[in-house]
């Protein structure tokens, strides 16, 4: 009787596996067949100065809109893609779509300093990767001091001296490069002194609960001090309320990213913002996620 119930549970053990990797299998023939018929785009999630509240930027971030699938997020496609290695010819399409589009804005006029796009640590780890960088600004006309490329920590630190190399490479394309959702890494901060990085963007984990949480509002006070002190950028990422704000002001934190000002938005809706400023916006208006 065990024997048999051993029996079905290892059976429908192998059954779940089965299901899983086939649905794996799935997903990244879906995948493969989304690039051949170029089915990402991008949505742009503006960079605010706190100051004045203006635009200083976007953040380029991918979405797939797979035909009778509606708008897929990053979350449910980007880890996949980074297995299966997709996220190479992806990536490059997505640099290639943001530096592309933020040269047209430059081109109609539009006074902003910054394209953020997200570098995924096996594009980082390509020996040439700032050939491929450097070939699509060449390609697009955009001017490398316009493009930030956003690395994770674990990114940089996982592979060792090759990542400074490979970081002194991009440097000298003369485009800028943030740490993105710096400080849920587990890693040690002596990297920032070896690395030629320009901003810290303070994950959006730390901004959640701000002002109830007293430590992170001690974590977020103690990253935007360490850029300071380094003198790097520093960006507050997820910020949602007016509260979230008034503490990062005091703070002295001088860019912001959240639902407050604006969801990611399609190119279109990007440019009116640019046109028309945030404050006209509703915050939480437009977009899907
Ligand atoms: P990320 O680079 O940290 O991007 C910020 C994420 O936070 C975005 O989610 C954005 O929509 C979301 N967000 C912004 N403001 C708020 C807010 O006020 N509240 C909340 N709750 N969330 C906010 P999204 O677009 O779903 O992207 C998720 C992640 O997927 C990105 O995190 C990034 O790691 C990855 N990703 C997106 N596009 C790309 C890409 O083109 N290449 C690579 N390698 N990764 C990408
Ligand atoms: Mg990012
Ligand atoms: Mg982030
Ligand atoms: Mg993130």
């Amino acid at each position: 009787r065990a024997k048999e119930e051993g029996r079905g549970i290892y059976r429908f053990y192998t059954a779940a596996l089965t299901d899983k990797a086939n649905e794996r299998l799935s997903m990244e023939r879906r995948l493969r067949r989304a690039l051949e018929r170029d089915e990402f785009l991008l949505h742009y999630q503006p960079l605010i100065r706190i100051a004045d509240r203006r635009i200083v930027g976007f953040e380029a971030l991918a979405r797939w809109q797979e035909p009778g699938n509606g708008l897929i997020p990053p979350g449910s496609f980007i880890p996949l893609a980074e297995e299966t290695g997709i996220i190479l010819p992806l990536g490059e399409r997505v640099l290639r779509m943001a530096c592309r589009q933020m040269k047209s804005w430059l081109d109609a006029g539009h006074d902003i300093a910054t394209m953020a796009v997200n570098l995924s640590p096996r594009q980082f780890h390509l020996p040439d990767i700032d050939e491929i960088v450097s070939g699509i600004l060449t390609e697009t006309g955009l001017p490398a001091q316009y493009l930030e490329l956003e690395l994770t920590e674990s990114a940089l630190i996982e592979q060792g001296i090759g990542a400074e190399m490979r970081l002194a490479a991009l440097r000298k394309l003369g485009v800028r490069v943030a740490i993105d959702d710096f400080g849920t890494g587990y890693s040690s901060l002596s990297y920032l002194k070896r690395f030629p990085i320009n901003k810290l963007k303070v994950d959006q984990s730390f901004v959640r609960d701000i002002p109830s949480d007293p430590a992170d509002m001690e974590i977020t006070s103690a990253i935007i001090g360490l850029a300071r002190n380094l003198r790097l950028d520093c960006i507050a990422e997820g910020v949602e309320t007016e509260a979230q704000l008034d503490f990062l002001r005091q703070q002295d934190c001088d860019f912001a990213q959240g639902y407050l000002f604006s969801k990611p938005v399609p190119a279109a809706d990007a440019e009116s913002l640019l046109g028309h400023g945030i404050e006209m916006h509703a915050p939480m208006a437009r977009s899907s996620f």
